[in-house]
């Protein structure tokens, strides 16, 4: 298997920075690169989430890197699912209708990778009725996909690399490690392990690893000593947490340039202001880039918009063009791709 290529000329990945961890560098301006367009689960606007279809799709659409969001089987396989939970996006219901848990649920940790390759995967729906989150996007039914493994997945991407001759890269979150950890399995060490096999183990590889909980970054960094590039995701809820604990002020964001190269933070958070038409920014941006942070926001969707963007295109102007982030996460690839080229056209 080839192994993780460095920077081709489709794009110039935002990873190819050199700061080593916990010596955070001043950024210039001559440091600006293209920003990267991370396919969030694939090409998810257009296919059911992380079914190797919506990677294919986003492939060919242009992305930078594809998102994998990874959790384990009971026999510790790493999958690429969105929630420790299958009944969301596939039909465990009818398939395996009695091994719920006491809340309802089915749990991804409760089955085998054999019984899980049984499931057909449809596009996302609501746990009230079954109906779809998103009603303009693919069907709900038929249900014509399946969860893909960790290992199928990257094996799908480094053969379209070879194929297409364009290297996109993998962007990999690790998905709740401590509930992991209470269910006996070091999901990290497994993400981390087959990482290696497939030959991502360096900063300059087309490979970032993604992570909510501070806490297992920088075990990452510190006791799995690995180089990968590192980004903290950063939700809503952290804008009302106590001072001492916020990430994206300027000591939390201080504390997480030691041992990460980025953070990816709910877009809302890169806003003071939700009210149109002036949108007034946060710190964070020029906070974390003064700390030679990239920043990767997180979710652009061309249908379901914030309220102080008229279109995705506005949506993009916003954060591409004023705040300036070095990439993000979005169920469009096409239309963020298309952006970017009108940028990069001449004029007439
Ligand atoms: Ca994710």
């Amino acid at each position: 298997m080839a192994a993780c290529m460095a920077p081709t000329t489709a794009g110039t990945p935002a990873g190819a920075q050199t700061a080593p961890p916990g010596s955070p560098t001043a950024r210039t301006a001559n440091d600006r690169r293209r920003p990267v367009v991370i396919a969030h689960r694939g090409a998810s606007g257009h296919l059911p989430e992380h079914t190797l279809a919506a990677i294919a799709l986003a492939h060919a659409m242009g992305a930078d890197y594809l998102e994998q969001d990874v959790v384990l089987t009971r026999d510790g396989h790493p999958i690429v699912l969105h929630d420790i939970h299958l009944d969301r996006v596939t039909n465990v219901r009818q398939v395996f209708p009695d091994r719920h848990r006491s809340d309802g649920r089915y749990y991804a940790a409760d089955f085998t990778l054999d019984q899980v390759r049984r499931l057909r995967v449809h596009e996302r729906v609501q746990g009230d009725g079954g109906q779809p989150v998103f009603p303009e996007r693919f069907p709900a039914q038929p249900a014509l996909f399946s969860i893909p493994t960790l290992v199928e997945e990257i094996q799908m991407i480094q053969s379209l690399n070879r194929t297409t001759g364009r290297e996109a890269g993998i962007y990999v979150e690790i998905k709740n490690p401590a509930w992991h950890r209470q269910q006996g399995h070091d999901l990290t060490a497994i993400i981390l392990a087959t990482l290696d096999k497939f030959g991502y183990t360096r900063r300059q590889d087309l490979c970032y690893v993604q992570c909510f909980d501070a806490q297992e970054l920088r075990r990452v960094r510190s006791e799995l000593h690995s180089d990968l590039k590192l980004i903290l995701l950063i939700g809503q809820d952290d804008r009302d947490a106590p001072p001492e604990r916020r990430s994206w002020s300027s000591e939390g964001l201080r504390q997480v340039a030691t041992y990460a190269d980025g953070v990816g933070p709910d877009l809302q958070l890169l806003v003071e202001s939700a009210e149109g038409p002036a949108v007034r920014p946060s710190p964070l941006v020029a906070e974390a880039q003064r700390l030679g942070l990239e920043v990767h926001p997180y979710t652009f969707r061309a249908d379901a918009l914030p309220n102080f963007a008229n279109s995705y295109d506005e949506l993009l102007q916003i954060y591409l063009g004023e705040l300036g982030v070095d990439g993000l996460f979005t169920d469009f690839p096409d239309r963020t791709v298309r952006y970017l080229q009108s940028l990069a056209a001449p004029a007439r």
